[in-house]
């Protein structure tokens, strides 16, 4: 399956949800998702989610929970396109909340940083409108399951983590 997807994204395609399922269908099979599994950033269309509900019910293996972390638009693009990585270590900053002591600079490597295309504001905006699109709608598909957990995803990293594992704790079992 992972061959499968890799001639499409060689060319440049969408690898197909049902690509996509197979993928995850073959690795949920593994012996270290037998005792539970988190899957992160996926499904990210009603489609995959429909085929992903299919494919778990096979597998007898359902979801517990679906955890949302909500954000504002426009502190998600400030959050993104202020961020920089250096080109030599790959260390990660933030223009206003993480800086350099030199800008521009590397503080461990002194290598030059740089801005990932993925995180120029042009980028950032189709980002959210595919989102807002195509898997914005998921929030209510998995509302009407009654698996949907909501955690405010602007608040600080630590807190954000925190609130995630009293989720899990709470789930556990
Ligand atoms: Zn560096």
């Amino acid at each position: 399956m992972g061959l499968e997807a890799k001639k499409y994204m060689d060319d440049g395609l969408l690898v197909p949800d049902d690509v996509v399922v197979g993928i995850v269908e073959e690795r949920l099979q593994k012996e270290d998702c037998q005792e539970g599994f988190i899957l992160d950033g996926f499904p990210r269309t009603l489609a995959q989610a429909e085929a992903l509900k299919k494919v778990l019910g096979v597998l007898d293996m359902p979801l517990d929970f679906v955890i949302s972390l909500g954000g504002d638009n426009l502190a998600l693009i400030e959050r993104l396109s202020g961020r920089r990585t250096c080109r030599e270590c790959g260390r990660g900053y933030h223009i206003r909340f993480d800086p350099p002591q030199v800008d521009g600079k590397c503080d461990s490597c002194g290598g030059a940083l740089f801005q990932r295309d993925d995180d120029q504001e042009t980028t950032i905006r189709e980002r959210l409108n595919v989102y807002g699109c195509q898997t914005a709608p998921l929030i209510d598909y998995y509302k009407k399951e009654g698996i949907l957990v909501t955690l405010n995803g602007m608040e600080g990293i630590p807190q954000v983590w925190a609130n995630i594992q009293k989720v899990l704790d709470e789930h556990q079992g």
